[in-house]
């Protein structure tokens, strides 16, 4: 198949009755759902919607965002999923980058009035926002385009895959104005079904899809993989683990994909025993470091073969990926091997290759990787090289197998008077304390070493640490100067909607909290 449109063509005739989606709310067989994207992509055809042109989806896991997604692959309109919990100032931003005709927001949207002025005046791009599992008379709404479209048929627009993007997805933007990825519809393809094969998936899989689908693994990995098997995908809309626990044993889940605090919060529930866990069979593990201990944990007490993976959104998601015949110790330590169709190297600062073991920035070229960032051509040549690798700003090592460890992110290293924390190494060895749940190292400014680093720890409920208690477990796990200079115990860690500790804002918070 060559086109996502095509992936969901090919499911819904394969297997019209088969239930394809469950939010929550809704159970829609893959019949229903290529009806409900024929009728979107007809009405939004009408009101001239073409190939090319830009639509923001900001709505969190529902049905309804993925009837949108492939009416606009259908008629070759770029898809732009944007986070829920964008500010006023990031959508705007964003709208303006991306120049985008039409929006489609959720009831939740609290923006309506401020969007209104953009509908109005001449400057802006945007000419329509349509409201879903909203009754504001004002706006259309997905509803009205079902009913305006139901019945007729557009025509897919001829797609070039290797040259068309499918998706423009923007970057969180930690590392400064958020970048958006081009990815064309090839890009999304390929890594979409190799991460089905990776996991040995078919159509009897039902997928739990626990992160947001207006990030890229719920969209490659989560979304499209489904359509690209007609397997089953479920939806958890907002995540709580409790929910996450009971969706796995009523709708008898076999992959579980998640990011590793997720993973952290069910297996540390207190009813975990209780839920009947035995249908997993596998799922992926990624998009932060996965402490070696939940992935030990993972297997062992969910029964669940989880494969840990590596990847960014300007690669489509997977890079690397373990695979079912790894040993424990490798599936727990490494992120894997550079998946077929990837080729990867460690670079040093000058951007030569360094040698086994030796620590790097990871680099990468392959059918997966992005075009390029929308308007932007300066970042885009400075992240490629003249050879087409793609500079990921993470730091990893590979070993003379080819296996990868990720070392951190090269912006997250901390350099205490000249010597060099990785956070990573930290957090692991905390990760193995009876009493820690979640932990993340920072480093603060000082005066004298230049930074220091912190521990962050919640800990689980009713247990109580102190730092001292804490600085006799590390001190002779690591060199001295890795020892946490100071130590913050919190109730809560500021996580991303896609589940990522902020460090940055973790930073400003505990400056605050210290002063
Ligand atoms: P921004 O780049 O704007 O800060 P982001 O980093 O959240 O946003 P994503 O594309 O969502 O952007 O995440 C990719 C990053 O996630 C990688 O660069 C890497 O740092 C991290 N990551 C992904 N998988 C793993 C993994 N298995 N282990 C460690 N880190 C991972």
């Amino acid at each position: 198949t060559v086109t996502v449109f095509g992936l969901l063509e090919r499911a819904s005739q394969n297997y019209p009755d088969k239930e394809a989606i469950f939010d929550g709310a809704n159970r829609i067989t893959y019949k229903r759902l290529m009806e409900e994207t024929q009728s979107i992509a007809a009405a939004l055809s009408q009101k001239g919607y073409q190939k090319g042109d830009r639509v923001i989806v900001s709505l969190p896991n529902w049905y309804e965002a993925v009837a949108i997604y492939f009416a606009l692959a259908q008629l070759g309109v770029i898809l732009i999923p944007c986070n829920t919990r964008y500010s006023k100032e990031e959508l705007v931003y964003i709208l303006e980058n991306s120049g985008a005709k039409g929006m489609f927001v959720g009831k939740d949207f609290q923006y309506f009035e401020d969007f209104k002025n953009y509908l109005q005046s001449s400057d802006s791009s945007l000419e329509d926002i349509f409201a879903v599992r909203s009754e504001m008379s004002e706006f259309s709404g997905y509803r009205d385009l079902l009913e305006k479209g139901k019945g007729i048929s557009a025509s897919p627009a001829p797609i070039d895959p290797a040259d068309d993007v499918f998706t423009i997805l923007y970057t969180s933007g930690t590392t400064g104005k958020p970048k958006g990825a081009m990815l064309t519809h090839e890009n999304v393809i390929y890594s979409a079904e190799l991460s089905a094969d990776m996991l040995k998936c078919t159509k009897d899989d039902v997928y739990l899809i626990p992160v947001p689908i207006f990030h890229v693994f719920g969209l490659v990995p989560g979304i499209l993989s489904v359509v690209s098997k007609g397997s089953k995908m479920v939806f958890l809309e907002e995540y709580k683990a409790i929910e996450a626990l009971k969706r796995i044993e009523s709708e008898k889940v076999t992959v579980h994909h998640g990011v590793p605090t997720m993973f952290i919060l069910e297996l540390n529930h207190p009813d975990f025993q209780k839920f009947d866990l035995s249908s997993l069979r596998t799922g992926i593990i990624a998009a932060a470091p996965c402490p070696e201990e939940i992935v030990r944990r993972i297997r062992t007490e969910m029964g669940c073969d989880i494969q840990v993976s590596y990847g960014l959104t300007e690669t489509s998601a997977p890079v690397t990926f373990t695979s079912f015949d790894d040993d424990d110790y490798l599936k727990s330590t490494t992120v894997g091997k550079f998946l077929p169709g990837y080729e990867g190297k460690i670079v040093d600062v000058q951007r030569q290759k360094v040698g086994i073991g030796e620590i790097g920035e990871i680099a990468v070229k392959g059918k997966g990787v992005m075009k390029g960032y929308y308007k932007m051509p300066e970042y885009t040549q400075a992240a490629f090289d003249e050879e087409g690798y793609f500079y990921t700003g993470d730091s990893g090592t590979m070993d003379e197998h080819g296996y990868i460890r990720i070392v951190g992110r090269k912006k997250e290293l901390i350099i205490r008077g000249g010597y060099n924390i990785y956070p990573r190494e930290i957090e692991e060895h905390f990760y193995k304390h009876p009493s820690v749940l979640e932990v993340a190292i920072i480093g603060l400014p000082d005066t004298v070493l230049g930074e220091i680093s912190c521990a962050v720890i919640k800990l689980k409920p009713g247990h109580v640490e102190d730092e001292q208690s804490m600085k006799d477990y590390i001190k002779d796990k690591v060199a001295d100067f890795k020892v946490p200079d100071r130590f913050v115990f919190v109730d809560k860690l500021p996580i991303t909607a896609s589940g990522k500790i902020i460090k940055h804002e973790l930073k400003n918070i505990i400056t605050e909290k210290l002063k």
